[in-house]
């Protein structure tokens, strides 16, 4: 066997030849370790899971399946693709994996093929209630091509309205039900949905972008058991490279594989499968697991924190990595938090809260995630110093200097990428 140099990310090389671009890579990695990084759909990817992104595999040619390409010389990413998919029905019991979208709403866009014509009805989550925009926003290809019909959350509990969803999926007898959501921070019973989705007899689709890592974790119950179709996104809580994934029963493996590629998309990036592959792995681990617990403890010492400083958390409380933050208490919009908190390097987004009064651009709430502290090794303990900055960073708007240098501090003692 003859070896063959290794070809990976050579950082010298990129700033011999553009320190334009050089520059900007290290002043991003500069500004995602020197602040406390709170948007919920972020994470910090492990050394491995990077060095997959950045290897020759992105010069590969591959449309098609493994074993089924139109392109020669595939026999390498082949292999990468069938242990990804191999690893990926491994970690979630499920009969079947595509790991080809390039991104979530790729991966929804590819489940709307797959199973739907123009014009069709879809039952999904309204946007403003913590639906994402491929869940029919009306700027989105859901809401222009296809009737969809939005359940939303009690104004008493703040919770899912299963009454709701099963009472509008009698009246309109939608083709696919959506479960799922970008801004919904508590357990969603998948149940219950399948029972709905029986009775009316729709495919039932969970996006579970936002919460899929707490399910490789074993952290929350899964909905791989219930759901047709699971679609999500790899990059938020499993900590994988930026990307897509769709899970399925056997029985739609066809159509889902062929409804990603050719119907909605070319070549494959098989670099970014090859590390969906290293993520994958990753999260099989005992070491991930304990990671995915943890992200859900700090989630819930972050709201605890935040309502003992005057901000409601929507809904009670948490059961995964977010919170979202009413912060009207404080006589503030979600935008002059946002806004507040960057000015201390403390970055988190503006959220609309359920009924919420305010344009979607000012909103009333905060949403914050764990996912990114915790992979730093932050604990429930810091959370509450986390809280009484963010509280300070808001009411004290003059003293943002002093909060970021208290941040620095703080992740100074966690730092991301500290490999030396
Ligand atoms: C993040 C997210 C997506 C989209 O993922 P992208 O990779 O940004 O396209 C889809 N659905 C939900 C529920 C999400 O939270």
């Amino acid at each position: 066997m003859t070896t063959v140099q290794f070809w990976g990310p050579d950082f010298s090389a990129l700033a011999a030849e553009d320190p334009e671009i050089a520059d900007i890579l290290l002043a991003e990695l500069d500004r995602a370790r020197s602040g406390l990084q709170l948007i919920a759909s972020e994470n910090f990817t492990s050394p491995a899971v990077l060095a997959a992104l950045g290897s020759t595999l992105s010069n590969k040619y591959a449309e098609g399946y493994p074993g089924k390409r139109y392109y020669g010389g595939c026999v390498e990413v082949d292999k990468a693709e069938v242990i990804g998919i191999e690893r990926a029905k491994e970690l979630f019991g499920a009969e079947h994996a595509n790991l080809q979208p390039h991104s979530g709403a790729s991966a929804n866009l590819a489940v709307y093929g797959a199973f739907l014509a123009p014009g069709d009805t879809v039952l999904a989550m309204s946007l403003p209630h913590g639906g994402h925009l491929t869940h029919g926003s009306k700027v989105n290809f859901s809401g222009k091509w296809f009737d969809v019909v939005s359940y939303g959350v009690r104004a008493d509990t703040e919770l899912i309205d299963y009454d709701e969803v099963r009472d509008l999926a009698r009246t309109h007898r939608p083709k696919m039900i959506i479960a799922g959501a970008t801004a919904y921070p508590r357990l969603i019973d998948f149940a219950a949905f399948r029972e709905i989705a029986d009775e009316v007899g729709a495919i039932l689709m969970v996006d579970a972008a936002h919460f899929i890592g707490l399910v490789a974790g074993k952290a929350i119950p899964s909905p791989v058991p219930y759901a047709d179709v699971v679609s999500f996104t790899t990059h938020k809580v499993l900590r994988g490279p930026r990307g897509g994934m769709i899970l399925s029963r056997a029985e739609h493996a066809a159509k889902i594989d062929k409804a990603v590629f050719p119907m909605m998309q070319g070549g494959p990036l098989m670099h970014a499968v090859a590390a969906k592959a290293v993520a994958l792995r990753e999260a099989a681990s005992a070491g991930y697991q304990a990671y995915a617990s943890a992200v859900i403890e700090n989630a819930q010492a972050l709201a605890a924190a935040l309502e003992a400083r005057g901000m409601r958390a929507v809904s009670g409380g948490t059961d995964t990595h977010l919170a979202l933050i009413d912060v009207r208490g404080l006589d503030v919009t979600g935008a002059e938090a946002e806004e507040r908190c960057d000015a201390a390097g403390i970055t988190l987004n503006k959220n609309a809260i359920p009924y919420d009064p305010q344009k979607p651009m000012v909103a009333s709430g905060i949403r914050v995630g764990t996912p990114s502290v915790t992979t730093q090794g932050m604990a429930a303990a810091d959370m509450d110093l986390i809280g009484a900055l963010i509280a300070q960073a808001i009411t004290e708007p003059a003293s943002a200097g002093d909060i970021a240098g208290q941040v620095q501090a703080l992740v100074a003692r966690h730092p991301a990428y500290d490999r030396t």
